[in-house]
């Protein structure tokens, strides 16, 4: 899966709707302390069902929302939407890319909802996605600041994650945990 668009509105510090493009290769965000590098980051976590406010440097979920400055009110919701590009190796009747739209939404006092490629779904839906292309809201290749450490003390079990996810096979878990509960 390659990641080329990024959206955003009303996340954290990206107050006026904002798109990057991502191109192929290395792409590198730099830029003083604070203007958002980790913001960034952080939406694309997001996005993919991140459901730790903690691990987006919050205390709730709702800290995401532009909280408003001294000059720009506050926002009432915040919205991040992925475009990617899913590769189907190996079936013939879906030959060629998908391209994939991700959206998640936030609204004050309502709760995240998710849609993929214009349908509502369920973050579960979302994770699943994710996980079987072998990323996600906890992807080793999202590597947050600070994280190096946090990875170095980890305990096995988590450290048997992140390999797991690494391999793609995080989606089983997922799928059994589903199973199991029906
Ligand atoms: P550094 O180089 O220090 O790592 P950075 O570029 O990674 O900096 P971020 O941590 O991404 O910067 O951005 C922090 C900025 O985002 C702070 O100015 C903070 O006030 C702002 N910010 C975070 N959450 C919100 C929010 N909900 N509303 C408005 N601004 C926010
Ligand atoms: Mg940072």
């Amino acid at each position: 899966m390659r990641i080329k668009k990024l959206k955003l509105v009303g996340f954290k510090s990206f107050v006026e709707p904002a798109e990057l493009r991502i191109e192929n290769g290395l792409t590198g965000i730099v830029g003083p302390n604070g203007c958002g590098k980790s913001n960034l980051l952080e939406a694309i976590r997001w996005v993919m069902g991140e459901s730790s406010a903690k691990s987006m440097r919050g205390a709730g979920m709702e800290d995401v929302i532009f909280a408003g400055t001294a000059s720009r009110p506050p926002r009432d919701f915040a919205e991040v939407t992925i475009l990617a590009e899913r590769s189907d190796d190996g079936d013939a009747a879906t030959d060629g890319d998908q391209e994939l739209e991700v959206t998640r939404r936030i609204e004050r006092g309502a709760g995240s909802a998710y849609r993929s490629n214009g349908r509502d779904v369920r973050a579960k839906d979302v994770a699943l996605i994710f996980a079987d292309a072998a990323t996600g809201a906890h992807s080793p290749a999202l590597v947050s600041q600070g994280r190096i450490g946090a990875i170095i003390s980890a305990k096995p079990q988590e450290r048997r994650q992140m390999l797991e996810e690494a391999a793609g096979i995080s989606g089983l878990h997922v799928r059994r945990k589903d199973a199991e509960q029906k």
